[in-house]
């Protein structure tokens, strides 16, 4: 009798735990995640949406933009709707509209988001030049509300139109232009390829840095990015890794004469350029089909890297995935794992902590059994990797600073492993 109870009330535990998990729909790895093969998405249509009177419009019609519905609650009060473009999905409420008033008022807006709760600090991005750039941004200071996960701000509001956005816009027909205006491209030693298409079609960029010979033999460090695309500044980290690797620095001269460095900065600009909080245009967690491979984003960089697997001149040696969420967070593999070169990522963070102090970062070591970017590069190639996460609300100068810190770091780190290795070989 005993135990029929035990077990009634285990059962009972076990279902009534396993549906709320089901029906949050904030569950970072929900059931059936890594089903990679394509979901069906919720469209988002584009359109300008009028409320109230004198009237405030909404439009989503502009690369990135999240915005489902637009209501007055009151006369002061208007709400966004925002939704995800399918779930279950992770709480990554992205959202980004234009918003303007037949007259000039003051405004209420109120972020309701379904499946998620607040995230994302609103940006104000307005038109401050008659010349089409988009120039002055800042951030707005919201009330929470933590029952409903609702986030409300004032702003002033007229004809012209301002963005608000989750995140600063970064989409994809404007990656080459900052590629060119951070200076990343343009030198003798960067070759810009289109690695492959998206599944809507959208180009896929490598970059291959180096001035390493093609018939020397050379290590490989490989950057990807932008799987998850709200993730704006694990993105702008990866830029300003870019940039150290580029420069003119006497370090980054030595190690691109040493490595060849294959980086993908943005792999999912489907998802991109639709809003999305999370999938590509699949419908799908790009980051957890690196088993599987049904998404062409992954099947791009696979097969854009899978060569160099046992071959005589290029050696797969480090990999960076670039991601953000709500703190600085690294995610090395296993100390226990042996890789080739073996615990590099827990030396690189070791200095990257040692020399920021004044930056909080957290390290939680997984080991290699789910299907994401690190992993594939631990099973195909034996190496170390890391899912190196940035801070969301990180302080502009903070990211700069700590970003090029950190690459400056992985190159020493990088070169001198390398000179290891070659000594032990
Ligand atoms: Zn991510």
């Amino acid at each position: 009798m005993y135990r029929l109870i035990w077990f009634v009330i285990c059962f009972f535990c076990l279902t009534s735990c396993k549906s709320s998990k089901e029906f949050t729909g904030f569950s970072y790895d929900p059931v059936d995640v890594t089903n990679t093969n394509d979901k069906e998405l919720d469209p988002q249509p584009k359109r300008i949406i009028g409320a109230d009177s004198p009237k405030v419009w909404v439009s989503n019609e502009f690369d990135g933009a999240r915005a489902n519905d637009f209501y007055a609650l009151n006369d002061s009060t208007f709400e966004v709707y925002i939704a995800p473009e399918n779930a279950p999905i992770n709480n990554s409420p992205w959202y980004a509209f234009k918003i303007w008033s037949d007259t000039v008022r003051m405004a209420k807006i109120q972020l309701n988001y379904r499946d998620a709760t607040h995230r994302y600090v609103p940006k104000l991005l307005s038109w401050v030049q008659a010349d089409s750039s988009w120039e002055e941004q800042w951030e707005l200071e919201v009330e929470y509300d933590s029952t409903n996960g609702t986030a409300t701000f004032d702003v002033l509001l007229a004809n012209d139109p301002i963005i608000i956005s989750g995140q600063p816009l970064h989409t994809s027909s404007k990656l080459k232009k900052t590629l060119w205006d951070r200076e990343i491209i343009g030198h003798g030693f960067v070759k810009v390829r289109e690695a492959g298409l998206s599944k809507l079609g959208r180009p896929i960029w490598e970059l291959d840095i180096t001035e390493v010979a093609e018939d020397q033999k050379a290590p490989v460090l490989t950057l990807v990015g932008r799987q998850h695309p709200p993730e704006v500044t694990g993105y702008l980290a990866s830029l300003i890794f870019l940039e150290e690797l580029t420069s003119d620095s006497e370090l980054a001269k030595k190690f691109r004469q040493t490595f060849v460095v294959k980086a993908f900065p943005m792999i999912n600009p489907d998802g991109v350029d639709l809003g999305h909080w999370r999938h590509n245009a699949g419908g799908v967690d790009l980051n957890r089909d690196w088993s599987n491979f049904n998404q062409p984003e992954t099947r791009v960089i696979r097969d854009a890297l899978s060569w160099m697997k046992n071959h005589d001149l290029r050696r797969m040696f480090y990999a960076i995935d670039f991601h953000s969420t709500n703190e600085n967070l690294f995610y090395p593999i296993n100390q226990e794992v042996k890789t080739t070169p073996d615990d590099f990522t827990q030396k690189w963070v070791g200095r990257i902590i040692e020399n920021n102090p004044e930056t909080e970062f957290r390290i939680e070591e997984f080991d290699t059994s789910s299907p994401i970017a690190k992993n594939w590069f631990y099973n195909t190639f034996g190496i170390d990797a890391i899912t190196y996460e940035v801070d969301d609300s990180i302080d502009p100068e903070q990211l700069d600073s700590v970003s090029r810190s950190a690459a400056n770091l992985l190159m020493e780190l990088l070169l001198e492993e390398w000179e290891k290795s070659i000594l032990e070989n």
